[in-house]
């Protein structure tokens, strides 16, 4: 009962399969949890292995050196990974070497980007941090206090940035901005919003700073960066003055897909291993797994995951189709995809966490780190609040006639 994959995206399937289980499973015992204690170089070798293996890039078109296969080739490969929690975590960095594709962004870019910086990204495994979020403003992006004032050949960029992670080994921040005039007051476009717009930032300039680490729940320590009358040559700019916007969404909908990819991964594997402890374990003179609860608890997961990876893989079908992530009309199924995976691997890792009792709560298993690398996944890229305020008020400006997706 699953849906039919292209067959070169099921033997790319195969292969990332084989990777997990060969090459990332055995890493669970020895590389620790906080992925930003692992020395960059044993990163850069994990991913050069990844592209001996041919799991990597599998969504960047041909012509860019990638394998050509959309977004259905990217979550496949990603919900392998996510089965442990080494690959867990290489997804969940953004910018972990060569196994995060670098997002769409970096390829549409001007040509000084491409070559100065996205180059490295493909062929070096340099990384990357994204600065959207600010102490300040998290969902509300519209919200942000960060400026760019132009002054002559470069802007200067003043504000604060929380949570940009892979912030540690990364080479370069994307910094999101209003852009500003002489007199700091933001220069509006035709409809009176502000112009958010992104620059790529170097993290060796002088204008940045690290003012404190904050310890996240399942992931890195996140920094709070401040940019302090930060210069950068204009040609940093990525797209125009005011695409800032677009540009993000287009990068939030491509990481929900890959969310659900993660919860998938991560969904399996604990109700793999919670299918032999159930047959394993006695109580009461018998299995546990012939209690009803037990069961049911099985069955549920089983469910949920049959119905999890339908959708996962439909949206990215679609997003394929559509060919454009960040088009507004993408959003609706891109928060669905990621609530709906989220929400009920939870779940599922929940479930199979307590099928092994103690054992579950232990780091002998992986459920207590999937755990809290789903609960920590829940605010990434949107909370479950603004993934259900995306999909309502699109509901509510439609048409009953129009609710059916079209393919
Ligand atoms: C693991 C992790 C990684 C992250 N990585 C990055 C990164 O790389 N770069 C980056 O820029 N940011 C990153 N973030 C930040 C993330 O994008 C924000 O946490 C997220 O957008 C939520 O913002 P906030 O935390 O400020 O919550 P707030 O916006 O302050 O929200 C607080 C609460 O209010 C609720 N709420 C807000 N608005 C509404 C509404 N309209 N209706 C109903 N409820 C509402 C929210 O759901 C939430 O429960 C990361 C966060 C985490 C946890």
């Amino acid at each position: 009962m699953t849906y039919q994959l292209p067959k070169q995206i099921e033997e790319l399937k195969a292969k990332a399969r084989e990777f997990s289980d060969s090459v990332m499973l055995p890493l669970e015992a020895k590389w620790p949890h906080h992925t930003d204690e692992v020395p960059i170089a044993d990163k850069i070798a994990l991913g050069r292995k990844g592209i001996e293996a041919g799991i990597i890039a599998p969504g960047r078109p041909k012509e860019l050196g990638g394998q050509g296969l959309g977004a259905l080739g990217s979550v496949v490969v990603l919900a392998e990974m996510a089965r442990t929690t080494p690959g867990f975590s290489t997804f969940y960095d953004v910018g972990f070497p060569f196994f995060q594709e670098p997002f769409p962004m970096f390829f549409s870019a001007s040509s000084f980007i491409k070559d100065n910086y996205t180059s490295r990204l493909i062929n070096d495994g340099v990384t990357y941090a994204m600065m959207m979020s600010e102490p300040q403003a998290g969902s509300d992006f519209s919200g942000i206090q960060t400026t760019a004032r132009r002054v002559g050949d470069d802007y200067v960029l003043n504000g604060q940035k929380i949570y940009p992670t892979s912030y540690s080994w990364s080479l370069f921040s994307v910094v999101w901005a209003v852009v500003v005039d002489d007199k700091n007051k933001a220069i509006l476009d035709e409809k009176g919003r502000s112009q958010i717009t992104a620059f790529l930032v170097d993290h060796d300039n002088p204008g940045l700073k690290v003012l404190k680490w904050v310890d996240v729940l399942g992931i890195d320590l996140e920094p709070i960066v401040e940019l302090k009358d930060c210069v950068i040559p204009a040609k940093n700019m990525f797209g125009s003055i005011g695409q800032g916007m677009a540009i993000a969404r287009g990068q939030m909908n491509r990481a929900r897909l890959g969310w659900g990819a993660a919860a998938i991964g991560s969904s399996e594997r604990s109700l793999e291993l919670a299918i032999k402890y159930a047959k394993e374990r006695r109580a009461f003179g018998r299995a546990i797994g012939e209690f009803q609860a037990i069961q049911w608890w099985l069955a549920d997961s089983y469910i949920e995951l049959q119905a999890m990876r339908q959708l996962n893989y439909y949206t990215a079908s679609r997003a394929d189709s559509h060919g454009d992530l960040q088009k507004v009309t993408f959003q609706t199924a891109a928060a669905v995809n990621k609530l709906f995976c989220l929400e009920r691997a939870l779940q599922i890792v929940d479930r199979c966490m307590q099928v092994h009792g103690a054992m579950g709560m232990t780091q002998e298993y992986p459920f207590e780190y999937l755990h809290r690398q789903l609960k920590s996944a829940r605010a990434a890229e949107g909370s479950p609040q603004i993934m259900r305020h995306i999909v309502a008020t699109d509901l509510l400006g439609k048409e009953i006639t129009q609710l059916t997706p079209k393919q």
